[in-house]
């Protein structure tokens, strides 16, 4: 398929090492940077997008920093804006992963260096490097906190009614952060231990990560109302008569909302905090999860500090502002045209064990947090 990126495996640096890393760029002090975010509507991409500017101009660049109010056309007119500025870099985190291309290809065109943002830009040669976390390992630690919660490692034997979501089947991550869910919950589903009897979107099967199945379970644009439209209907025609939800597989904390304002809704004798409330996971670590978390609404989140992204990507700006190699390759993505060299940082799983390890981080801040919890 296409449109679907392959990964290519995560292995050693020395294989993914990129030719296009030596280039003596020239880029000064006081260059233009370029940093395209998707939508403000979304708490990460406020705090992603104004770390990253912050670095970059302590550095003594200037940043073109733009949110593109979750509309592809308009990503696209503000990296020709960034290339009509003269930006030496652009760093994007697509709204939509393959209506980005023609924009990137201008940059490229007129000399720039682009870099995918969290999100790879598809079916295009126009993006040098991805700066990401590593994306299964994200569903992986989703769906490890479900199999612990129901004891399955254990030998619980269920059956357990588990709800499934993916998110925005114009992101590429989507499928990868599924992908590392459903590869530890398919065995279950095998075995009859978990099962999902909503069918909902016409259910999920083994194949559903390779013939893309995936997206019938998805939540267009990551969107919270949608996913609250979607649990409304599961609980009317699946769970209207006191039937026992064990899970939610949620890959994101405003689906995760979407989900609790459902259940809350339409099942009030659910109560957080006892048996009654299903398992739920997300990711992102935003406030309302905090909350959510602290509360016993929501189980787990997954938290990707976006500190460490910035960094990151703050490295491979001045390393190619300095014409270096590009330091910390450690894997590559093939967007469906190219295999692109990528940066993978480490997810982190958070409950309400570690939800104070936010502070630590200076994620979030002590005040913040204690309002919050
Ligand atoms: C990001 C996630 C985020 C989701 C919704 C994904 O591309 O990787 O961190 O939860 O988009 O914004």
């Amino acid at each position: 398929v296409a449109t679907a990126a392959m990964m290519v495996g995560l292995g050693a640096c020395s294989s993914t090492r990129g030719g296009s890393s030596n280039s003596s760029s020239g880029i000064e002090k006081g260059a233009v940077i370029g940093v395209s975010m998707p939508t403000k509507s979304e708490e990460r991409w406020n705090k992603d997008g104004n770390n990253l500017k912050a670095k970059l101009e302590k550095a003594g660049y200037k940043v073109n920093l733009s949110f593109a109010d979750d509309k592809p056309a308009q990503q696209n007119a503000d990296i020709e804006n960034m290339v009509n500025n003269n930006a030496k870099v652009i760093v994007v985190a697509a709204k939509d992963g393959t209506a980005v291309g023609p924009a990137v290809e201008k940059a490229k065109e007129a000399g720039a260096k682009v870099i995918a943002y969290d999100r790879l830009i598809m079916n295009t040669k126009a993006v040098d490097y991805y700066v990401t976390f590593q994306l299964e390992k994200v569903g992986e630690l989703e769906a490890k906190y479900i199999i612990d919660q129901l004891g399955l490692e254990k030998g619980a034997t269920g059956p357990f009614n588990i709800e499934l979501f993916t998110g925005s089947p114009d992101d590429n991550n989507a499928k990868y952060f599924f992908k590392g869910a459903w590869d530890l919950l398919k065995p279950y589903f095998e075995k009859g231990v978990l099962v999902s009897p909503s069918n909902h979107g016409g259910g999920v099967n083994a194949q559903s990560t390779v013939d893309n199945t995936w997206q019938k379970i998805s939540v267009q644009g990551w969107k919270t109302a949608q996913a609250q439209t979607d649990m409304e209907s599961i609980l009317d025609s699946t769970y209207a008569h006191g039937e026992k939800l064990d899970a939610v597989l949620s890959p994101y904390d405003g689906i995760t909302q979407g989900i609790i304002n459902a259940i809350q809704q339409k099942r009030p004798d659910m109560k957080p905090g006892t048996d009654s409330w299903p398992v739920m996971t997300g990711q992102d670590a935003m406030e309302i999860a905090i909350a959510n978390i602290s509360k016993g609404l929501q189980g787990e989140t997954v938290f990707k500090d976006v500190n460490e992204l910035a960094d990151a990507v703050y490295n491979m700006v001045v390393e190619i502002a300095e014409g270096k190699e590009v330091s910390g390759i450690n894997g590559k993505f093939n967007n469906g045209v190219i295999d692109v060299p990528s940066k993978l940082l480490e997810p982190v799983s958070i409950t309400k064990d570690n939800l104070s390890d936010l502070v630590k981080a200076g994620y979030v801040t002590q005040e913040r947090f204690d309002q919050l919890t």
